[in-house]
């Protein structure tokens, strides 16, 4: 039997090969790569696919460590690096369609996937279309003959919506459909994609991989039928990772699961003080039944992180931003997945070009908020405060 992935998180990728026999791998930082004979530079370029020294853009030790890691975290037959998620997107996609193409994208996507749906692919002619999160099986009505790639991410960006996402992939593969998912909220750690039917799971690494909010990296881990052409074509189109940023995101690794399980259990315990306050309409947080896919979320996810939103009655400008501005704990940036909590406000009207099919259906200010590592007292105590600002300024009378 296999040993649990928290005990596996400890050793992957730490072959002697990597790292010469010391706990981590050497930074190895190369373009060139010299050859001692013909035959060595014969070898080396014959096996450059195969985590062999080449050349600098085909990656070092370092690289093949956490390439390595990644592949038996996510279960794939390889793994992909990119200099960021939104590359890892953007590649994955490039390496699978040609004009005239068609693809299916869920409508609750990161908003630059978005973009590179509606700039880059349009301008390739590739055509998209936007489906809504929860369509589950039938998703098939939406598939032409054309159609190569279902895109999800789950839960959804911002809205939290949970995707079925082994319903729609049994959909795609009867119609010969590549599935590719943005797996960035579970880590890889509480949803193995390649598991429940995706073909290629991508993550924005930056986020809890590596944990730290100090670098950029994104991952696409692939079933065997599409790893070549991943890589080949990746490979194409120049994407490659520092060799500093690979080993930030390998010994992020190796703290992933103690982290979630701290976020985790900090998330769902401010979900819950949320949900009681007068202020606050709703919450969005996967593992609470007021979120749209809570039960696909029960089914096939095995654990949370600290990322949710919740929604307030009303919009009130002045009062948001009366909360946001003495915050303590909560810092006010993009991005998620360090150590630290985050907190950004979204106006109702700013889905209308977020949104195609999904508009969700609230007229309230959205919140969302990551949970750190911080004691969720503290954070609750700094909630508090910002909720009792919003309140003093909405009684405030006008002049
Ligand atoms: C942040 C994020 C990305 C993009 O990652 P970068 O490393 O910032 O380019 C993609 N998908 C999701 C869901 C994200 O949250």
């Amino acid at each position: 039997m296999s040993e649990n992935k928290k005990t596996q998180l400890i050793t992957m990728g730490r072959k002697n090969q990597w790292t010469q026999g010391v706990v981590n791998p050497p930074i190895q930082r190369a373009s060139t790569v010299l050859f001692n004979s013909v035959l060595e530079k014969h070898k080396a370029t014959t096996n450059r696919a195969n985590k062999t020294l080449f050349y600098g853009r085909r990656g070092t030790n370092t690289h093949f460590a956490l390439q390595d890691a990644m592949t038996q975290l996510e279960n794939g037959a390889g793994c992909a690096l990119f200099p960021c998620g939104a590359a890892a997107i953007a590649n994955t996609i490039l390496s699978f369609v040609e004009t005239g193409d068609h693809i299916l994208m869920v409508d609750t996507c990161y908003e630059p996937t978005r973009n590179f749906c509606d700039v880059m692919l349009k301008k390739m002619g590739v055509e998209t279309t936007y489906y809504e999160p929860t369509i589950g099986k039938d998703i098939g009505s939406l598939i032409q003959p054309n159609t190569k790639i279902l895109f999800t991410e789950s839960p959804g960006s911002i809205t939290m919506e949970v995707q079925d996402i082994p319903a729609l992939s049994r959909i795609a593969h009867e119609h010969g459909i590549i599935v590719i998912m943005d797996n960035t909220w579970s880590a890889g750690l509480h949803f193995n994609a390649l598991e429940h039917g995706v073909d290629i799971s991508i993550q924005a690494a930056t986020k809890y991989i590596v944990g730290h909010s100090d670098t950029m990296i994104g991952t696409a881990v692939a079933k065997a039928p599409y790893w070549d052409q991943l890589r080949e074509q990746a490979y194409l189109m120049g994407q490659c990772v520092s060799p500093d940023d690979a080993y930030s995101a390998l010994r992020g690794l190796r703290t992933l699961d103690v982290r979630m399980k701290q976020h985790q259990s900090g998330s769902l315990k401010i979900a819950q003080w949320l949900e009681s306050q007068p202020d606050v309409d709703h919450v969005r947080h996967p593992a609470l039944e007021s979120c749209p896919g809570n039960d696909i979320f029960k089914r096939d996810f095995t654990g949370g992180n600290g990322l949710f939103s919740f929604v307030m009655k009303g919009s009130h400008p002045k009062a948001t931003t009366a909360l946001l501005d003495g915050m303590k704990h909560f810092g006010m940036g993009y991005s998620w997945g360090g150590f630290e909590s985050l907190i950004l406000a979204n106006e109702p009207e700013s889905f209308k070009s977020l949104r195609t099919v999904a508009n969700p259906n609230f007229s309230g200010t959205l919140f969302r908020i990551h949970i750190g590592l911080e004691d969720p007292d503290d954070l609750i105590n700094d909630l508090e405060a910002g909720l009792n600002r919003y309140r003093n300024m909405l009684q405030q009378k006008p002049e």
